[in-house]
């Protein structure tokens, strides 16, 4: 792929555009961006090109964009099958996706995780991981570091490790990893991907091109993921909270086992939940078929501290335990979190709905809800779902909410913000309303200390 003082047109306009550009002018390509959101909304991008120096358009797609382009770039988030991208195949111009270019030069073993869920987690794992056998590692993909700008890293690092979504894996073709995983599939993205069938193919892409002396990695509690085929000469490994699978690690009672081999506890995973349980098994079969030192792996597995957002710890007081869990946007991630706590919780919960079912947890809100607080667009269909199951508020803001779930909160009990919803109704993103539910912990926190000196 020769891009020196070619014209390489890329689509899209956000932070991975932006890093492809970064390298695309990095390897002496002129780069041109098109974005079809308005001047308005892409203010971000635009600015970050100015510096760059490098040509865009904004509020559509012009044909003269493509003219003369020896490349089409595609970010995640533009569908492969825009009709202006079928015009510009006829002209016989090459289209990629961003991961393929960044991919075309990257000089560490990849280590790729996909699935639906734990994708975050698992990553952030397996770096930790890594980086406590002592090897350099670059985390990068479909989170805060785009692999565009993972691949600039010098010198490059002895591992990459990458978290891709289905959107990156649709327009896959030579994307190789060395060590592939997949945690699982639920119906996501449908829209996008058609059926779940769709989805699970594309998602199954992350093997495709693998080959000899490459390994995928699979869950074996998970049909869809099973079933994904994998090239010949290909190594399979795969994990389990069920049985001894052929090939991998799996939970028997408190154990992790190599087949009838113990090789760690599940106590050794410090994070809350069966969900984590599946995401520490997958991080660990993959250090386990990657031949990574055993010992050093367990030390760094034990010093996890979990991910910001998921369901993570964030104060204690008085035998009550705050947790904040804002990257639970559906009513499965919801389901995940308060499955995850044997003792009562009171939920803060709501936001802008998926229109997934909420009545599916009536039995769990039942057994483990003490109390639910909700907030925002959402809460009249989630007071709906759970009318006579639990004790309920309505909060106008955070600061209200915290306040109502910790007044009814008891030694031993668990406050926790799972929203199950989108946060876009009253926050920016989900790290933002997560930011705010500590913010305003803190707070009460603070309160309560001072009224309690006072008395
Ligand atoms: P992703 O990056 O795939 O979105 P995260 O690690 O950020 O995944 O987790 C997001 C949410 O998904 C968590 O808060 C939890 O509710 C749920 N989750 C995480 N891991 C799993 C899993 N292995 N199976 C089912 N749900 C999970």
């Amino acid at each position: 792929m020769a891009a020196q003082g070619k014209k390489v047109t890329i689509v899209g306009m956000g932070r991975t555009a932006v890093a492809a550009a970064r390298l695309l002018q990095a390897l002496g390509a002129k780069p041109f961006v098109t974005d079809a959101a308005s001047a308005e909304m892409l203010a971000a991008g635009r600015a970050a090109l100015d510096e760059l120096g490098v040509a865009y358009e904004c509020g559509g797609h012009t044909e003269a964009a493509f003219a003369d382009a020896a490349l089409v770039v595609l970010s995640p988030g533009v569908p492969p099958n825009l009709p202006i991208l079928a015009r510009v195949r006829e002209a016989g111009i090459g289209v990629l996706s961003e991961l393929e270019l960044a991919y075309h030069y990257c000089h560490s073993p990849i280590i790729a995780v996909t699935g639906t869920n734990g994708k975050t987690t698992t990553t952030e794992l397996l770096r930790c991981l890594i980086a406590a056998c002592g090897h350099s590692v670059v985390l990068a993909g479909n989170n805060e570091t785009p692999f565009s700008e993972a691949v600039m890293v010098n010198p490059p690092p002895e591992y990459m490790v990458l978290e891709v979504s289905s959107y990156q894996l649709e327009s896959a073709v030579r994307f190789r990893p060395w060590l592939a995983a997949v945690l699982n599939v639920t119906p996501d993205h449908l829209e996008r991907h058609g059926s779940v069938e769709g989805y699970a193919g594309v998602k199954g892409r992350i093997f495709q091109a693998q080959g000899e002396g490459d390994i995928a990695i699979v869950n074996e509690d998970d049909d869809w993921a099973v079933d994904m085929g994998v090239p010949d000469g290909v190594e399979i490994w795969s994990f389990s909270q069920r049985e001894c699978p052929p090939h991998g690690l799996w939970l028997s009672g408190d154990l992790i086992c190599s087949g009838s081999k113990a090789v760690a506890r599940r106590s050794d995973i410090p994070l809350l939940g069966r969900h984590n349980v599946e995401n520490g098994l997958a991080a660990l079969t993959m250090m386990c078929a990657g031949g990574f030192d055993w010992d050093k792996v367990l030390d760094g597995l034990r010093s996890f501290r979990g991910v910001e957002h998921r369901i993570e710890p964030v104060a204690a007081l008085d035998g009550v335990d705050f947790y904040n869990d804002s990257k639970s946007t559906n009513v499965h991630s919801l389901r995940a979190a308060l499955e995850s706590f044997d003792r009562p919780v009171v939920l803060i919960a709501g936001g802008r709905g998926k229109g997934g079912d909420y009545g599916e947890l009536r039995d769990l809100v039942r057994q483990r809800v003490k109390m639910l607080v909700v907030m925002g667009e959402d809460a009249p269909a989630i007071e709906a779902a759970f009318s006579g199951v639990a004790p309920l508020s309505w909060a106008a803001d955070m600061a209200e909410a915290v306040g109502l779930a910790a007044r009814a909160a008891t030694r031993g009990d668990v406050v926790l913000l799972s929203p199950g919803c989108a946060s876009f109704d009253m926050y920016e993103n989900f790290e933002h309303r997560g930011r705010d539910f500590r913010e305003h912990v803190r707070r009460y926190l603070q309160q309560g200390k001072e009224k309690a000196a006072r008395t």
